[in-house]
Protein backbone atom coordinates (compact mmCIF):
# COMPACT_ATOMS: atom_id res chain seq x y z
CA UNK A 1 0.00 0.00 0.00
CA UNK A 2 2.81 2.37 1.01
CA UNK A 3 4.77 1.16 -2.10
CA UNK A 4 2.09 2.40 -4.71
CA UNK A 5 1.21 5.54 -2.94
CA UNK A 6 4.93 6.65 -3.60
CA UNK A 7 4.34 5.63 -7.16
CA UNK A 8 1.70 7.63 -7.52
CA UNK A 9 3.20 10.41 -5.32
CA UNK A 10 5.98 10.40 -7.81
CA UNK A 11 3.60 10.28 -11.15
CA UNK A 12 1.88 13.15 -9.78
CA UNK A 13 5.27 15.14 -9.54
CA UNK A 14 6.36 14.39 -12.80
CA UNK A 15 3.21 15.16 -14.28
CA UNK A 16 3.72 18.81 -12.36
CA UNK A 17 7.29 18.99 -14.14
CA UNK A 18 5.50 18.35 -17.66
CA UNK A 19 2.88 20.71 -16.81
CA UNK A 20 5.13 23.45 -15.22
CA UNK A 21 7.76 23.54 -18.05
CA UNK A 22 6.18 25.22 -20.90
CA UNK A 23 5.90 27.66 -18.49
CA UNK A 24 9.66 27.67 -17.48
CA UNK A 25 10.53 27.17 -21.20
CA UNK A 26 8.91 30.44 -21.97
CA UNK A 27 9.77 32.72 -19.17
CA UNK A 28 13.16 31.90 -20.05
CA UNK A 29 12.49 33.09 -23.74
CA UNK A 30 10.67 36.04 -22.90
CA UNK A 31 14.11 36.86 -20.99
CA UNK A 32 16.41 35.65 -23.66
CA UNK A 33 14.67 38.02 -26.41
CA UNK A 34 14.80 41.09 -23.95
CA UNK A 35 18.43 40.59 -23.13
CA UNK A 36 19.03 40.11 -27.19
CA UNK A 37 17.43 43.37 -27.38
CA UNK A 38 19.57 44.81 -24.79
CA UNK A 39 22.57 43.59 -26.37
CA UNK A 40 21.58 44.43 -29.89
CA UNK A 41 21.33 48.46 -28.03
CA UNK A 42 24.42 48.22 -26.58
CA UNK A 43 26.20 47.37 -29.88
CA UNK A 44 24.66 49.48 -32.02
CA UNK A 45 25.80 52.30 -29.47
CA UNK A 46 29.20 50.83 -29.32
CA UNK A 47 29.81 50.26 -33.41
CA UNK A 48 28.31 53.33 -33.81
CA UNK A 49 25.64 52.20 -35.81
CA UNK A 50 22.93 54.40 -34.13
CA UNK A 51 24.35 57.58 -32.44
CA UNK A 52 22.39 60.68 -30.60
CA UNK A 53 19.36 60.78 -31.90
CA UNK A 54 18.55 58.38 -34.61
CA UNK A 55 15.60 58.70 -37.49
CA UNK A 56 13.44 56.30 -36.41
CA UNK A 57 13.62 54.09 -39.62
CA UNK A 58 17.62 52.82 -38.78
CA UNK A 59 16.05 51.94 -35.11
CA UNK A 60 13.16 49.91 -37.37
CA UNK A 61 15.34 48.45 -39.40
CA UNK A 62 17.71 47.44 -36.82
CA UNK A 63 15.28 45.37 -35.17
CA UNK A 64 13.41 44.15 -37.74
CA UNK A 65 17.49 42.91 -38.95
CA UNK A 66 17.55 41.34 -35.68
CA UNK A 67 14.24 39.84 -36.18
CA UNK A 68 14.89 37.79 -39.67
CA UNK A 69 18.05 36.83 -37.83
CA UNK A 70 16.00 35.03 -34.80
CA UNK A 71 13.86 33.61 -37.46
CA UNK A 72 16.04 32.01 -39.44
CA UNK A 73 18.40 29.92 -36.63
CA UNK A 74 14.64 29.18 -35.91
CA UNK A 75 13.83 27.38 -38.99
CA UNK A 76 17.47 26.24 -39.11
CA UNK A 77 17.00 24.48 -35.37
CA UNK A 78 13.31 23.68 -36.35
CA UNK A 79 14.02 21.33 -39.15
CA UNK A 80 16.71 19.23 -37.47
CA UNK A 81 14.64 18.53 -35.21
CA UNK A 82 12.19 17.45 -37.66
CA UNK A 83 15.29 15.69 -39.79
CA UNK A 84 16.19 13.43 -36.04
CA UNK A 85 12.59 12.29 -36.24
CA UNK A 86 12.55 10.76 -39.01
CA UNK A 87 13.34 7.30 -40.05
CA UNK A 88 16.41 6.60 -41.56
CA UNK A 89 14.98 4.58 -44.66
CA UNK A 90 12.38 5.33 -47.10
CA UNK A 91 11.51 3.66 -50.46
CA UNK A 92 12.03 5.07 -53.52
CA UNK A 93 9.59 6.99 -55.05
CA UNK A 94 10.29 5.65 -58.52
CA UNK A 95 10.84 1.77 -57.83
CA UNK A 96 9.80 1.45 -54.55
CA UNK A 97 13.43 0.05 -53.12
CA UNK A 98 13.58 1.03 -49.57
CA UNK A 99 17.08 3.28 -49.27
CA UNK A 100 19.08 4.75 -46.56
CA UNK A 101 18.17 8.85 -46.16
CA UNK A 102 20.92 10.66 -44.76
CA UNK A 103 20.99 14.43 -43.59
CA UNK A 104 21.88 17.35 -46.34
CA UNK A 105 21.93 20.63 -45.70
CA UNK A 106 20.36 23.21 -48.26
CA UNK A 107 20.40 26.81 -48.71
CA UNK A 108 16.55 28.06 -48.76
CA UNK A 109 15.11 31.44 -49.09
CA UNK A 110 12.71 32.14 -46.81
CA UNK A 111 10.68 35.43 -45.83
CA UNK A 112 13.68 36.45 -44.22
CA UNK A 113 16.55 35.73 -45.81
CA UNK A 114 19.00 32.52 -47.13
CA UNK A 115 19.64 30.20 -45.06
CA UNK A 116 20.99 26.80 -44.89
CA UNK A 117 17.93 24.00 -43.49
CA UNK A 118 18.58 20.21 -43.05
CA UNK A 119 16.56 17.44 -44.68
CA UNK A 120 16.83 14.09 -45.63
CA UNK A 121 17.60 13.09 -48.89
CA UNK A 122 17.74 9.18 -49.94
CA UNK A 123 20.29 7.61 -53.26
CA UNK A 124 18.40 4.88 -55.06
CA UNK A 125 20.90 2.43 -56.14
CA UNK A 126 18.31 0.77 -58.52
CA UNK A 127 17.63 3.50 -60.07
CA UNK A 128 20.94 5.65 -59.30
CA UNK A 129 19.37 8.53 -58.38
CA UNK A 130 18.68 10.89 -55.40
CA UNK A 131 15.36 11.76 -53.76
CA UNK A 132 14.27 13.64 -51.16
CA UNK A 133 11.48 11.15 -49.42
CA UNK A 134 7.50 12.96 -49.15
CA UNK A 135 6.03 12.13 -45.93
CA UNK A 136 4.05 9.53 -46.70
CA UNK A 137 7.17 7.19 -48.02
CA UNK A 138 8.49 7.49 -44.60
CA UNK A 139 6.25 4.60 -43.70
CA UNK A 140 4.15 6.78 -41.39
ZN1 LIG B 1 14.67 3.54 -57.26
Amino acid sequence: MDGSQEIGLQKNSSAERDFQEPVRLKERLDRLLREAAQVAVELSRADGTIKGVPHYSLIEGQAHELGQQLSRELQQRQMNEVVASQALTAKCPACGTRCELEPRKRKVTSVDGETGLQELAGYCPCCRRDFFPSPRSLGF
